[in-house]
């Protein structure tokens, strides 16, 4: 058993915390908690739920530079990735605390009565979370869970346990009742499988890989537990000769080396229409020059590291030496660092064009027309996101509803926005987060008839 885990810096390669496992047992008493917690919390008046979630927006807000410097040390995000995603976290709460007194059932027509649907909370709520964006996917689950009234339960990952921590901490002192929202850190195979064997769950959201997501599927079935999973992914830019090929060539470098490419949306395979495909690279290469990596603290970075020596082994796992078209600078010394990498005369089925990296590493494929473009654009077995880029509107809707992926962006890379529905097609993923419907999937919709006739 695992009893404690050293959360590293990664631009650095050093020790900044050592954090306690939890153990099943620690599990236990914590959904025991919650679900008394939980009954308290369902109690309440609407307005004061939605009440004391707008307060805890507001400490987070407070605490925006305080987060964000903590995800800066154990996630090596760039300083200002890490304040939006904290503000994200507010925006988050904010936007849940809204839906709080508009979550609203339905009164259907029906014969010799009246019918009704009561959405009500399902309890108490497993969130399980990956290190790529520990605090916005913290929220994602948590906010519109307490929101419809749950309570929460969420595991960080053993690498980045530190934003979730603070954040139940900002939660009681904003006032949230206690053991509403609990953060149990520990191992994945212990904490994680402890939370979602536990019958006091009613539900899981789990972020992260595919692999624990398809063990997890299978363990909630054991008990019919509900569950959303939000999955790994390899997702395309596809960019036409008919585009402004210089905006889309401006906008590619960020949209894989963004988080140094651990992002589950990051579009890393570059398909490019043949006759376009020259001028695109002679554009691409300085603009991915261009793109500053180095100490995530410094305001000027655009790159940081990768979060541990394992991922680092695995990305370089996957460039062969000499094989980069194009390849941008990373610092040398401590930390877990890897340049920017683009990859062209590569097999469309070749691991770097069809595995998930999660490092800074695209491949660039050419294609013949459209009906190529969505056939290697669907040569994926992941379908989470994607970019098109074309000045040709009817092009633009053809290829958005042909592609099989759950977030599409025509002249843009914008995918993961708190208003609008996330989630993944195939193996990318089953559920949907976020959007105008993220409080309703925290509840179970009941049916109560009311006889007129009686
Ligand atoms: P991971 O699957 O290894 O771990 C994710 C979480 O699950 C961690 O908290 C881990 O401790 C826990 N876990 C591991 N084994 C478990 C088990 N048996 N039972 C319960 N919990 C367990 O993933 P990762 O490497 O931390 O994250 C990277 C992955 O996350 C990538 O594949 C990425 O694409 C995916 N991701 C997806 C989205 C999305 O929304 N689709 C967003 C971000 C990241």
């Amino acid at each position: 058993m695992i009893h404690e885990h050293h959360v590293l810096n990664p631009a650095t390669g050093e020790v900044v915390a050592t954090v306690p496992a939890t153990t099943p047992a620690g599990v236990h008493t914590a959904i025991t908690r919650a679900v008394a917690a939980q009954r308290t919390w369902a109690a309440l008046a609407p307005a004061d739920r939605a009440r004391l979630l707008r307060r805890f927006a507001a400490a987070v807000d407070s605490r925006t530079e305080e987060l964000a410097r903590l995800e800066v040390t154990e996630a090596g995000h760039t300083i200002n990735n890490a304040r939006w995603e904290a503000g994200n976290v507010r925006d988050l709460l904010d936007f849940a605390a809204g839906g709080v007194e508009r979550l609203s059932g339905r009164q259907i027509p029906v014969p010799g009565g009246i019918d009704l649907t009561l959405l009500e909370p399902l309890g108490v709520v497993g969130v399980i979370a990956p290190w790529n964006f520990p605090l916005p996917i913290a929220a994602w689950g948590t906010a519109p869970a307490l929101a419809a009234g749950n309570a929460v339960v969420l595991k960080p990952a053993e690498t980045t346990p530190l934003t979730a921590l603070r954040l139940a901490e900002i939660a009681l002192e904003a006032g949230l009742p206690e053991h509403l929202f609990q953060v149990l850190p520990g191992a994945g195979d212990e904490a994680g499988n402890a939370l979602v064997e536990h019958p006091g769950v009613a539900k899981i959201v789990f972020t992260g890989s595919t692999r624990t997501g398809k063990r997890i599927m299978a363990k909630c079935a054991e008990s019919l537990k509900r569950f959303t999973l939000e999955l790994g992914g390899k997702s395309p830019n596809i960019v036409f000769a008919d585009a402004d090929i210089e905006a889309a060539a401006a906008a590619a470098p960020l949209s894989f080396l963004d988080n140094a490419g651990q992002d589950c949306c990051a579009r890393t395979r570059i398909l490019v229409q043949r006759s376009a495909y020259d001028r695109f690279l002679e554009l691409l290469a300085p603009a991915v020059a261009s793109v500053v990596v180095g100490d995530p603290a410094d305001e000027k970075t655009r790159m940081g590291p990768l979060i541990s020596r394992t991922q680092l082994e695995r990305v370089r796992g996957y460039v062969p030496e000499g094989a980069a078209a194009i390849r941008g600078s990373a610092p040398e010394g401590p930390g877990f660092w890897f340049p920017p990498t683009v990859l062209t005369d590569t097999p469309a089925d070749a691991p770097v064009a069809t595995d998930e990296v999660f490092g800074p590493v695209a491949v660039v494929l050419p294609f013949e027309d459209e009906a190529d473009a969505v056939r290697l654009a669907n040569a994926t077995e992941y379908g989470l996101a994607g970019s098109l880029w074309t000045r040709d509107v009817g092009r633009a809707l053809r290829v958005a509803q042909a592609v099989r992926a759950g977030n599409l962006s025509v002249n843009s890379h914008a995918a993961v926005r708190y208003w609008t529905p996330f989630g993944g097609f195939k193996q990318s993923g089953i559920g949907r987060e976020l959007g105008p419907d993220a409080l309703a999937a925290f509840t179970e919709t009941k049916n109560v008839f009311l006889s007129t006739e009686a």
